[in-house]
């Protein structure tokens, strides 16, 4: 069996494997094939792939020849033209969203495996995609906020006199949120967080922030740990109180998004324009329109003297870590469809597989993706 490793498209830094993880599958007597350059932005040139045993090839001889591709970013409909039928992808695809792409790779044949849709189980935690580069992302934004913010973020006493500590709001406390909170919280940060989940209160606390409580939210019990759609009521009681949090906060992050779906909007243009100017927004959920009336994916703007920066993969300005952490999520994965004689092996018993496939001869096999098609 043939696997390859695809370079990303410009802006995307990560490889979906570095040089000693495409080894692990060698000696799973897998045939490894990279395209020229796919791991030169996460600083793993070709030289260190073929010492490992790695074929290099060009994007299109790649395409045509392997038997499974691993591409982090989707594939283009002139890369997808040249696979073979049954071809298998694996990367993050994001199918509740680019649904209509994903249709077209189910008409084409193609196998395709979005490590996005793992489900979050205990079991498949070595896997979970979506926790290892969430929490790279948290990490990152408090880094970046520290680097743009022009004052100290802890509290100092010194002969010249005292700074108080950088006042922080973190909205949704997923794995990014509670990371954002640990990292500000070892620079020094006081920390306010948000989430529509009360089962989070405890884990905010326990890292040194306070929860805001809002009365009345939708129960989230029965959607997998994720959050769900809010009543109106509870809505315009969670903007005034996310909006007097604003009024007083230095940086904010958010966090906040519900799959499938557009991001809540919870810093209206009313809240944005209480906030001091000199603060800073970095909007996580940007790519799936943002968490603030004025987030633009992949920008910074300033509007009213708030620097919101809108970047929902700060995982790639990492690419060593955020490379190594996903190729083992990657490696765990494919225990499960790999025997030990290198053999596919798809068994759609196992819960695991089973969730994180969305194409198989010829059809959507995820319900979620195949009820947004129909
Ligand atoms: P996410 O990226 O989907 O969302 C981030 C956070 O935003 C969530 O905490 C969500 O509740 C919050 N949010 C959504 N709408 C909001 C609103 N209107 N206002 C404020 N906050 C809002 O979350 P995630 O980090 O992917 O985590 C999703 C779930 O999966 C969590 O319950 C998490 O604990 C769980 N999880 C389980 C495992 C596991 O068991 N293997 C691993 C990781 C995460």
């Amino acid at each position: 069996m043939i696997a390859g490793i695809l370079k990303e498209p410009a802006g995307e830094n990560r490889v979906s494997l570095l040089p000693e993880q495409a080894e692990a599958l060698i000696k799973q007597k897998v045939q490894v094939v990279v395209e020229e350059g796919a791991g030169k932005a996460a600083f793993a040139a070709d030289g260190a792939y073929t010492v490992k045993g790695c074929g290099i090839m060009s994007r299109k001889e790649l395409l045509q020849q392997a038997d499974m591709i691993f591409s982090l970013s989707l594939l283009s409909k002139e890369d997808t033209d040249l696979l073979k039928p049954g071809t298998i992808v694996l990367g993050i695809f994001l199918p509740l969203y680019h649904f209509n792409i994903i249709a077209g790779w189910a008409q084409k044949g193609i196998t395709t495996f979005s490590m996005d849709m793992i489900p979050r189980t205990t079991r498949a935690q070595s896997m979970d995609v979506l926790s290892s580069q969430a929490n790279i992302a948290g990490y990152k934004a408090v880094v970046l906020a520290a680097h743009l913010y022009p004052k100290y973020f802890p509290m100092l006493m010194t002969a010249a006199g005292s700074i108080a500590p950088a006042k922080m709001l973190i909205l949704g406390a997923g794995v990014a949120g509670l990371q954002a909170i640990a990292t500000s919280r070892r620079l020094g940060a006081v920390v306010e967080v948000f989430d529509t989940r009360p089962a989070v209160k405890e884990e905010v606390m326990s890292l040194g922030a306070k929860f805001i409580e809002v009365e009345g939210a939708a129960d989230s019990s029965k959607a997998g740990g994720y959050a769900v759609d809010q009543t109106e009521e509870y809505k315009q009681k969670q903007q005034q109180k996310i909006s007097e949090a604003a009024a007083k906060a230095d940086i904010i992050i958010t966090t906040a998004q519900i799959p499938g779906k557009a991001a809540p909007v919870l810093l209206t243009e009313a809240s944005l324009n209480v906030m001091k100017p000199g603060s800073i927004i970095i909007d996580l959920a940007a790519a799936t329109g943002g968490n603030t009336a004025r987030t633009v994916n992949n920008e910074a703007v300033v509007y009213n003297g708030v620097t919101i920066v809108g970047n929902s993969n700060l995982a790639s300005s990492m690419p060593a870590d955020a490379s190594k952490l996903y190729g083992r999520n990657l490696l765990n994965f494919l225990k499960l469809i790999i025997d030990k004689e290198a053999n596919i092996n798809l068994n759609f018993e196992d819960d695991i597989v089973k969730g994180t496939c969305i194409t198989h001869d010829g059809n959507i096999v995820n319900e979620r993706v195949k009820a947004l098609v129909a």
